[in-house]
This record gives C-alpha cells, structure tokens and sequence, in this order.
C-alpha cells in the first residue's frame, strides 16, 4: 500500500519533499558538499552517484568514466575521500568478468588518489555476486561493502569472510525482501545491528554502523566501548538529509569518525528512483521534509533540546 502511494506522487513532489537527501547534480555538488561538512562539522563522507539498472555497455562506460573523474577531483582535496558505488552501474547484469574489469579500473585508479571504496549491497538477487566478488579483489585492493542484518544468511556471510581483514558496513538493508529469506521486522533486524556489530568486531573487522536509530546506536556503542575496542576500528554512519546533528556531534566528541552518504545525480530523473525508495521506507520525510522548508522560515520550530543522547561513558 505504502509502495503504492508513493509512487503515485508525481517527481516534482517526491524532488520537493526529498531534495535534502541529494547534495545536487553532478560532481561538484557533492565534493563542495563533502568539503563544508568536513570543514565545518569534521563529518567525512562517502559520496556516491545515483543510476541504477544500467543496462547497455554505453551507458557502464559513461558511469565508469564519472566515477574516473570523481575520483581526479577528489585528488585534489585534503578531506577523508570515499566513495561508494553499485555493481549494477558497473555491468553486473552484462556480464560478471566485464564488471570485475570495470570495478579494477576503479579500484586501481581510487588506489592512486588514495579514495578508500565501498561496494554498495543491492537487493538479495545481488548479495552472493557481491560478496564473491568482493572477496577475489580483497586480496589486492583495500576496499570495502556492505551487510544487511535483516537477511537470514548474514551470520554465514560474515562467517564467510574469514582470514581478510575487511571492512564492512553494516545496515538492516533498504530493498524489501521475501519473509522466507529476511527478518521483515525493523526490531528483529535492529537486534541483528548490535550482534552482528560484536560478531564482525571479534573477527578483527572494521565495522561502520549505518543507522539513524537513537536506541540502537546507543547499543552498539555500549558493545564497543565494553570490549574496549580502538575508536579507529568503527565509524558511525547516515544518510545525508536525515535529522541527526545531535548525536553526530556527541558521536564525534567522544573520539568516534562519523560519516555521511552524500549521494549525487546526473539528471534530476536519476535521483527520483533512490528518493521513492527511501520515501517508501520512511514516509516521515514527507513530514521532515515539509518542517525542514518551514524551519528555513521559522528557526525556533526546528531548535534541538540540549539533554545529551549519548550515556555516559562506563
Ligand atoms: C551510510 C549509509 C549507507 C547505506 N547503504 C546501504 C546499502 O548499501 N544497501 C542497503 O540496502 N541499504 C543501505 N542503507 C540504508 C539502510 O539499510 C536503511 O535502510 C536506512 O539506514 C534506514 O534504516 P535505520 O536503521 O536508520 O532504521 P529506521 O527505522 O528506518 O530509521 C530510524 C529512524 O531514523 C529516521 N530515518 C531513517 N531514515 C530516514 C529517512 N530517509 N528520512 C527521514 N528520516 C529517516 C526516522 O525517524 C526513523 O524512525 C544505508 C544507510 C546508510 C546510513
């Protein structure tokens, strides 16, 4: 029903209510993006482009080409360089060997202007392709991807990754999925957050923690700081546009990096597919995002408490 809805609302409302959660069109949106959140607030980013169900070698190129051009602006710039990138974008549909090719072209030329990667996860027809490709390459690039909780198979995923060291972000996974293979719960998923938290950290993994759930971040910080692991180990991560100034800022005087998904689009038709997607998640943004464009206008609706979120440390 939800689904439904949401996509009955015609682009231009969806761009309106969604629009925080875009830096803007093309590369230099996003890196003028990244660069004032570092500057100002010292929030890293990981920016990514939006274009999915690429489907002709035409259109890969384009995509791998923007991506080679991200990453010589990024060069440039003295923030912490990430980027994220789909393996759907890169020809995984085409073909599994042409991916690969594409995504070590990335890989090697985000090696040389010293860009960390992340592969995002896709929906479940995508998790085992990632997941192997991702272990070949590990071996001779230093990169990253992504685990979702609410998939029954993450605990042998995780278990699967032994003897590398990786790098993993972990989230309950925005695609919804069949109840025969996932948690359909967001609690049930939310548990699945902290004990796969533990579980990678025990593996001598780095884990970024990708939720904006308040309860939920408090209780995989308790895990962490409980088994006394470096603060370099971890990262916490959200998405650009979701309300959490608060907790970000609490994060990082505790010692912890905090890290948006900056995301950016070539055209504006793009952005809608990924902006539906997350309005069919979260409808409160249409909410969030009517107060955001009235906060603009009347300051005092939108001031934070001053309580901290955060415990104290134990
Ligand atoms: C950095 C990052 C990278 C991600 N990468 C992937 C990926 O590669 N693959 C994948 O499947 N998923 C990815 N996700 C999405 C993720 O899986 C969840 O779908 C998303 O984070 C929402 O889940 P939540 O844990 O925040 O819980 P929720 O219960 O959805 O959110 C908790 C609260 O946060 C607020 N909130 C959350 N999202 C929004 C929003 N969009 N607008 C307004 N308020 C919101 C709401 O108040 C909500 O009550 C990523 C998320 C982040 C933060």
């Amino acid at each position: 029903m939800k689904d439904f809805l949401v996509n009955l609302l015609p682009s231009f409302l969806v761009k309106f209510f969604a629009r925080a959660y875009v830096s803007g069109v093309g590369i230099d949106c996003a890196i003028k993006k990244a660069r004032k959140l570092w500057i100002k607030n010292k929030i890293a980013s990981t920016i990514d482009m939006l274009g999915e169900e690429v489907t002709n070698a035409e259109d890969v190129e384009k995509i791998v080409q923007l991506y080679f051009d991200l990453i010589n602006k990024l060069a440039n710039e003295d923030f912490p360089k990430h980027i994220s990138l789909k393996l759907t974008s890169l020809g995984v549909d085409i073909d599994k060997t042409y991916c690969i090719n594409n995504l070590k072209r990335i890989l090697e030329k985000a090696k040389q202007g010293e860009i960390f990667v992340t592969l995002d996860m896709e929906n479940s027809n995508y998790t085992s392709v990632t997941l192997e490709i991702y272990k070949n390459l590990k071996k001779n690039y230093e990169f990253g991807t992504v685990l979702q909780t609410r998939l029954f198979r993450t605990k042998d995923d995780i278990i699967g990754l032994e003897g590398l060291q990786t790098r993993i972000r972990l989230c309950i996974g925005v695609y919804i999925e069949d109840e025969s293979i996932a948690y359909n719960k967001k609690k049930d998923m939310k548990e699945k957050l902290v004990e796969y938290t533990t579980l990678l950290l025990e593996n001598n993994h780095q884990v970024d923690i990708a939720t904006h759930d308040h309860k939920y971040i408090i209780r995989a910080l308790q895990e962490i700081e409980k088994r006394k692991v470096d603060p370099s180990q971890v990262e916490f991560q959200f998405l650009l546009g979701v309300p959490r100034v608060r907790i970000q800022k609490e994060l990082i005087e505790r010692g912890y990096l905090v890290r948006l998904y900056v995301p950016f689009t070539i055209e504006w038709k793009y952005a809608i597919s990924y902006l539906r997607r997350r309005l069919i998640e979260n409808p409160s943004m249409l909410y969030l995002g009517g107060l955001d464009f009235l906060g603009r206008i009347f300051q005092p609706l939108t001031k934070q408490r001053r309580r901290p979120i955060l415990p104290p440390r134990k």
